[in-house]
């Protein structure tokens, strides 16, 4: 299966806002290929998760590797929900290589999406995969976890990187 070139910064369009989906274009045959190759994409690249516009694609869609149902589309997902408590985890991101951060998420969020099948899904995550939600959407409005990292890290040596 075809993957995807992965974009990285500063490219300008991976700051832009991205478009809602409408439901009649989730399901065309099109639409589903690109999602299988984004999800390609994914696994090739060793991703826990990835949003559209990182292929340069500027629509709100994104997958999200769940444990159990594996790599799962969401189309123009919404935080509906988001706990008070925060939690500070390391991310990384394919668009903003040998880099990694430490960035404070809400720890648990529910979340409204389209699913490949043009219907309504919502979902409570916590943990990790909330972590992942909040990252993948941040990307369909142009935000990068290093806009909200407390430190970033040079993957190689370790040190930190001044921001
Ligand atoms: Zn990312």
């Amino acid at each position: 299966m075809a993957t995807l070139p992965v974009l990285t910064i500063p490219l300008p369009s991976l700051r832009e806002r991205s478009r809602e989906l409408e439901g009649h274009e989730i399901t065309t045959p099109e639409f589903q290929q690109f999602l299988d190759a984004l999800i390609e994409t994914m696994f090739i690249e060793d991703g826990i998760g990835i949003a559209a516009p990182q292929v340069g694609k500027n629509i709100r869609a994104i997958i999200v590797n769940l444990k159990k149902e594996g790599p799962t589309a969401f189309m123009n997902p919404v935080i509906t929900k988001t706990s008070e408590a925060t939690i500070v985890g390391e991310e990384g991101c394919l668009s903003v290589p040998g880099k990694y951060g430490l960035v404070r998420r809400h720890k648990r969020v529910t979340m409204k999406a389209l699913n490949r099948h043009g219907r309504t899904v919502e979902l409570e995550v916590s943990g990790l995969f909330a972590v992942v939600f909040q990252h993948e959407i941040d990307h369909l409005d142009g935000i990068l976890y290093i806009d909200k990292a407390i430190e970033v890290f040079d993957k190689t040596s370790g040190k930190k990187i001044a921001l």
